[in-house]
């Protein structure tokens, strides 16, 4: 496994360069928040750091893996929440399609008010959850990449990710302090779904700085088939993750 670190200040131009879509992204989701309570960070400041930064953290990771494959890449990205990282790289990546799977109706029909707002036609936003999706046959093994952020530890999303990942391709979960001790704890569970862990890239968000705070993105590749009955009922795997 390799580890590296990587350098968010390039992302500001990034931003920049999509400025009215993430101020207008901003803007709504402080409006419905007050409605829905969508997201727990709800000033802007903090959006643009613990959202859309955050999200975009993994946007060079991304571009590699995307000329590594030569085609424009497909996307999943599970428990996504008000849409973090997926509206976010949509956004930036408007050539690679993405696919947004979210158990809860508030969450989904805010993310297709965003998408309908910012006209981001590269986005299927999906009502559902993934142990569900991930055994339909236009989902099943069909990503370049998976990804996840704050939904559950490592074992029990290795499960709900690596069943919607081509062979090959990669899953990627977004993590904060306990990242060394969960990809110790999951390194069983990721071979069971035919995966391997690949890479760790740690970050420091800006306004983190005086206290460092890491977050880290474990990249994990697909060596072989997912073994058909996963991912198991979400009741099953809660009770006995995989070890
Ligand atoms: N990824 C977002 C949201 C994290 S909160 C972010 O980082 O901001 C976790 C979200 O995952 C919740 O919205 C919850 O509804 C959703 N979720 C949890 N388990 C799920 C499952 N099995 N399938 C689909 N969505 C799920």
């Amino acid at each position: 496994m390799t580890e590296s670190y990587i350098q968010l200040d390039l992302l500001q131009s990034l931003l920049d360069s999509h400025q009215q879509a993430f101020a207008v992204f901003a803007e709504f989701l402080i409006e419905e928040n007050q409605k829905y309570n969508l997201t727990r960070i709800t000033d802007t400041q903090q959006i643009y750091s613990r959202h859309f930064l955050d999200a975009l953290a993994a946007i060079d990771l991304l571009d590699t893996l995307a000329a590594e494959t030569g085609k424009p890449l497909k996307i999943i990205d599970v428990g996504s929440g008000a849409g973090f990282p997926v509206l976010a790289l949509a956004i930036v990546r408007p050539e690679w399609s993405f696919c947004s799977v979210e158990a809860t109706g508030k969450k989904v029909h805010f993310q297709q008010l965003v998408c309908e707002k910012l006209q981001l036609d590269n986005v299927q936003v999906i009502h559902g959850r993934a142990e569900d999706v991930a055994h339909q046959p236009p989902f099943r093994a069909q990503f370049d990449i998976a990804c996840a952020r704050a939904v559950a530890a490592m074992p029990m999303l290795s499960e709900l990710l690596l069943g919607f990942v081509k062979s090959k391709g990669h899953a990627i979960f977004w993590k904060g302090s306990s990242a060394v001790r969960e990809t110790t704890e999951s390194a069983g569970a990721i071979k069971q779904m035919g995966a391997e862990i690949k890479q760790t890239l740690t970050y420091t968000l800006p306004e983190e700085r005086d206290k460092p705070v890491e977050f880290s993105l474990i990249v994990c590749q697909k060596t072989q088939t997912t073994p058909e009955q996963y991912p198991r009922p979400f009741g099953i795997i809660k009770k006995k993750p995989l070890a």
